[in-house]
């Protein structure tokens, strides 16, 4: 790892450069034109539980981060409606409201957020460069929160439904549908396991895949065809989702995918489990992982990656728990390790930024 360049003048200022390059590729030539800043030490990227929570940590360390918020500023949580299962709301609180808060805690203790996409990183060499829509980032420490996208139908009355009747994770939402119709989509494990734990509320839970096999494991299958409240519907797919978000739904429109007739189902409730995607596009060739496209973290009590100085929490290193306080807990974790390694390497010193706080840490 090589030490930053430039004077410690100009460091501390929160200098801004251009770049120049001599052999550049459209990419490069693009990147080289943009304004180039090492303002922050540390740059998080996603704005969720687990990136907000991160910031939150490190700026009372006097570590301003910037956050840098993605295409879905918030996260997962801001396309939900009530959420009863985050400590501290005993009555519950919107899922766009929490978020809003959690950024409003971060920013008071300084963090910043700015509405920009990461489009690439570099972390080949130090400090490391995170390049966005707008600018590209210079920083000594990078906290990736990117998360994870619940995989949708595609089709838009899911999308206009979202959080009233369409949800995509049954731990947060399958209270909501206490005696309830409810349909999951799906033939996974995933699916498997939705529409069994929503037995536990709903008054008949049917499952609906496009397929006559079942994707999932032979335990999982069993468990949920054993269930009494359990149906299966094959070979079909979702339509239609028929309701409005003042009455909810009422029915779902079901293609038989052999036949090709079109039937109604009464349902209230629909639950999209057709897999996840990690937000980890940006970071494939430098960052190890997993065949799901995971971010790896080879240190059992670290959430360091295989990369000194970017870290990883939330849903873009959990496929199991995905869970909003599960995230905020992690991205506890990625700042107080984030921290304790700046003050560990110096990196700080090295690179002649201000130090007044850092000597204090240390
Ligand atoms: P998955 O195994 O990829 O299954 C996704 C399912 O959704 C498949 O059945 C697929 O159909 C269907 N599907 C995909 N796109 C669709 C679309 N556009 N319309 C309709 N159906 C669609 O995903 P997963 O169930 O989320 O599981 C992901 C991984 O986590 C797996 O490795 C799984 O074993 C693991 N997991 C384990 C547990 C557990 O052990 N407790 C629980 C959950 C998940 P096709 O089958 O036709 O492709």
């Amino acid at each position: 790892m090589r030490s930053g360049a430039g004077s410690p003048a100009r460091a501390a200022a929160g200098w801004r450069t251009r770049r120049h390059m001599t052999t550049l590729s459209r990419a490069d030539t693009m990147r080289a034109a943009m304004e180039s800043t090492r303002e922050f030490k540390v740059v998080i990227i996603g704005s969720g539980p687990a990136g907000c929570t991160a910031a939150l940590y490190l700026s009372r360390a006097n570590l301003v981060p910037v956050v840098l918020e993605g295409l879905q500023p918030g996260g997962q949580l801001t396309i939900t409606t009530e959420v009863e299962n985050y400590p501290g709301f005993p009555e519950g609180i919107l899922g766009p409201k929490l978020m809003d808060l959690m950024r409003q805690q971060a920013e008071r203790f300084g963090a910043v957020f700015r509405m920009e996409n990461v489009d690439s990183v570099n972390f080949r060499e130090h400090p490391f460069q995170v390049t966005t829509d707008q600018r590209v980032y210079e920083t000594a420490a990078v906290i990736i929160a990117s998360g994870a996208s619940a995989q949708q139908l595609g089709i838009p009355s899911e999308k206009l439904l979202q959080g009233f009747g369409v949800s995509y994770c049954a731990t947060c939402d399958g209270f909501f549908f206490k005696q309830k119709e409810i349909v999951v989509v799906g033939g996974g494990d995933s699916a498997m396991e939705e529409a069994t734990f929503l037995t536990k509320f709903a008054s008949k839970v049917t499952i609906v895949h496009r397929r006559e096999d079942l994707r999932a494991s032979k335990i999982m299958q069993e468990r949920a065809r054993s269930n009494p409240k359990i149906d299966f519907i094959f070979n079909s797919t979702v339509d239609e989702v028929i309701g409005a978000k003042e009455t909810g739904i009422k029915a779902l429109k079901l293609r038989n995918l052999v036949t090709n007739e079109v039937t109604e189902l009464p349902a209230q409730g629909l639950f999209v489990a057709i897999g996840h995607t990690p937000n980890t596009k940006a970071y494939a060739g430098q960052l190890e992982l997993d065949d799901r496209g995971y971010i790896m973290l080879p240190h059992r009590h670290s959430t360091v990656t295989n990369i000194q100085g970017v870290f990883a929490c939330g849903d873009v290193v959990d496929h199991i728990y995905r869970q909003a306080i599960t995230a905020a807990g992690t991205g506890c974790s990625a700042a107080l390790d984030c921290e304790r390694w700046l003050t560990h390497t110096r990196i700080t010193e090295r690179w002649g930024l201000s130090t007044g706080e850092e000597e204090q840490i240390d």
